[in-house]
């Protein structure tokens, strides 16, 4: 990185130094002459002059840019001087992963001589990737690229102030990764300097974590839907006009909804109640999903939906929850957290699963703090060379226990039953057995939490003898399964005796009868007990709980979607 200068030398290509080690042509590629030209269909060319901002740092909807003349520069402006990102040149093009969905733009591109561009409305441009697959390839990895090195070199808009004692500071932490925004961390327990920034916004100890948004607004402890307004993840978005589909959720199930129903040409709005990636988001390496046979992080596998998704012109709300279904007329409605009604034709119920929690009085106040429900690479920079533990008998937690062991001093994996072999599949049961840093403790269970601000002693006790034993433990990873995230639907739909949603074949002929059921036809595969509205992948009832069977379910509910539309 280096300062902005305009001089009249033929600049760099580039100031840019890869941190994530992709190609610079990958990242900064140029396009042929033929590319060129079918790009301008799309667009008008003009004229450009020297030191005219074509789109600043906060601006939305801003066009997409290739350079036919002259070089632009994209320059991120910071309170310590702008720094130069990249110089783009005859054929090469502007934007990042921001494009595609409509939200602010991170950096401002200016013109640093004299040239003439092609310059592409936002909607042509989101046109050209799904039209011209060639075009689509160079632009959405190049923009993909970007944001993974602005996120590596902490280039965002953001800069946060956190603790590592402080259980917002992972949340919010969490919530910009799973979103893909790049920011700034400021270690609150290891940068002395930082204390003039803090005396500078009056902030007190109480108000951490802090996020300085844009360089302007200071957000103390926000939300993260607050989070979200001031970074202007939704504003894009029209949430008035009727849907053809609304699906609610954005894990594994409702981004494969939200592919397939946008790349089928319908108009889809997906609400996500936190941030993109469900249960599936927390998983530090999935490696049972078909096609990757070296693993992949659940973040990674679900941003890169999240992107195709959006690839293909599906909105997503994020931070914006679904509180009520509206399912006494058509169009169904659906009220959130904030904001007017969305009305929706046919909807997608992929709510999947909240995690179950231990019974322990004193359990919230170490959520975050000492108490986990995810096991990603966070999580693993907090407990680095201590003793964790892990709860639970099934596959997210013999996961998360191969991974905590390459970080942790030691992790003990407690269970409630008698052995893991009727829950966990067999590789994971033989990783746990052949780690020597694994303590697998059976018919054990933890019975008491104590700490200040942070978890620092566990109480588990030997359910077969009954002895009790304290550590000095403290994290502590639960992955004791999940119940389905129903409550919003307040009985609109048909659920099983464990609150699971029932679909199709499943709906017998009472409960359509007490549904009022009111179509000749019987149920759709996938569709509940109310005509035109779907649910898939974990919050069905008969589902397996796996990213393949919710992937799979959410492509197939959006067929049917498109046959109730046609009734
Ligand atoms: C730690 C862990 C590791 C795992 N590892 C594997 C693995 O290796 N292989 C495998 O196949 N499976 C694995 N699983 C299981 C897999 O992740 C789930 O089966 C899958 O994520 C289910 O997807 P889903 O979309 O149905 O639901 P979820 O992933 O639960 O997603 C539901 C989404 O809906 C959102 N939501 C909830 N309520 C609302 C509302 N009212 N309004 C708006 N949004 C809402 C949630 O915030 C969430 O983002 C793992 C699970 C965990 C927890």
């Amino acid at each position: 990185m280096s300062d902005t200068h305009v001089s009249d030398a033929p600049p760099p290509q580039t100031s840019l130094k890869s941190l994530t080690g992709q190609p610079l042509d990958h990242i900064f590629p140029t396009l042929t002459p033929a590319q060129i030209a079918r790009i301008d269909a799309h667009g008008r060319r003009r004229m450009v002059r020297r030191g005219e901002v074509l789109a600043n740092q906060g601006d939305s909807g801003v066009p997409f840019y290739v350079v036919i003349r002259g070089y632009l520069d994209i320059v991120k402006p910071s309170g310590s001087g702008d720094v130069l990102l990249a110089v783009h040149g005859p054929g090469q093009f502007t934007g990042e992963v921001n494009m595609l969905s409509g939200r602010r733009a991170l950096a401002r591109a200016q013109v640093r001589e004299d040239g003439e561009v092609i310059e592409v409305e936002r909607e042509q441009m989101l046109m050209l990737v799904q039209t011209d697959s060639e075009i689509s390839e160079i632009v959405l990895r190049a923009f993909i690229f970007r944001r993974l090195e602005m996120i590596a070199h902490g280039l965002g808009d953001v800069v946060l102030l956190g603790s590592t004692h402080c259980a917002g500071t992972l949340r919010v932490k969490e919530f910009l990764t799973r979103n893909g925004h790049p920011y700034a961390y400021i270690d609150l327990d290891r940068d002395a300097d930082v204390q003039l920034l803090l005396d500078r916004f009056n902030i007190v100890p109480n108000d951490v974590p802090v996020l300085i948004c844009r360089g302007e607004l200071v957000l103390r402890n926000p939300t993260n839907r607050q989070i979200a307004e001031c970074l202007g993840f939704n504003e894009s978005i029209d949430q008035t006009h009727i849907r053809d589909v609304v699906i609610v959720g954005a894990g594994p199930s409702g981004l494969a909804a939200a592919v397939y129903a946008a790349s089928e040409g319908l108009d889809v709005l997906v609400l996500e109640s936190n941030a993109p990636g469900g249960q599936a988001g927390s998983s530090s390496k999935i490696e049972n999903y078909l096609g990757f046979p070296m693993g992949i992080s659940g973040n990674e596998l679900t941003g890169r939906a999240y992107t195709q998704a959006q690839k293909f012109g599906a909105q997503v709300m994020i931070a914006q929850g679904a509180t009520k279904l509206s399912c006494d007329r058509k169009p169904y409605a659906i009220e959130v957290e904030s904001g007017p009604r969305i009305p929706a034709r046919t909807i997608i119920i992929a709510t999947g699963a909240e995690y179950r929690k231990l019974s322990i009085d004193n359990l919230d106040e170490f959520e975050n703090a000492g108490v986990y429900y995810g096991a990603t690479f966070i999580e693993a920079q907090l407990c680095g060379g201590e003793d964790v533990i892990v709860i639970g008998g099934g596959n997210s937690a013999g996961q998360a226990a191969v991974f905590m062991a390459q970080t942790a001093k030691h992790v003990h994996l407690l269970v409630r039953s008698t052995g893991l072999a009727d829950s966990m599949s067999r590789y994971l049961i033989r990783r746990i057995e052949d780690n020597p840093n694994i303590t697998l403790r059976t018919s054990t269970e933890i019975v008491g939490l104590e700490g200040r601000e942070h978890l620092e002693r566990v109480q588990w006790r030997d359910n077969r003898t009954g002895d009790l034993d304290t550590r000095e433990i403290r994290h502590i990873f639960v992955m004791t399964g999940a119940a389905p995230t129903t409550r919003w639907l307040d009985g609109c739909v048909t659920v099983d005796p464990r609150g699971f949603i029932k679909t199709g074949m499943d709906l017998t002929p009472d409960d359509l009868t007490a549904a009022k059921w009111p179509l000749p036809r019987a149920p759709h595969l996938l569709e509940t007990s109310l005509p035109g509205v779907f649910a898939v992948g974990d919050v069905r009832g008969g589902n397996i709980k796996r990213v393949a069977s919710a992937v799979g379910e959410g492509a197939i509910a959006v067929a049917f979607v498109h046959q109730v539309l046609h009734e």
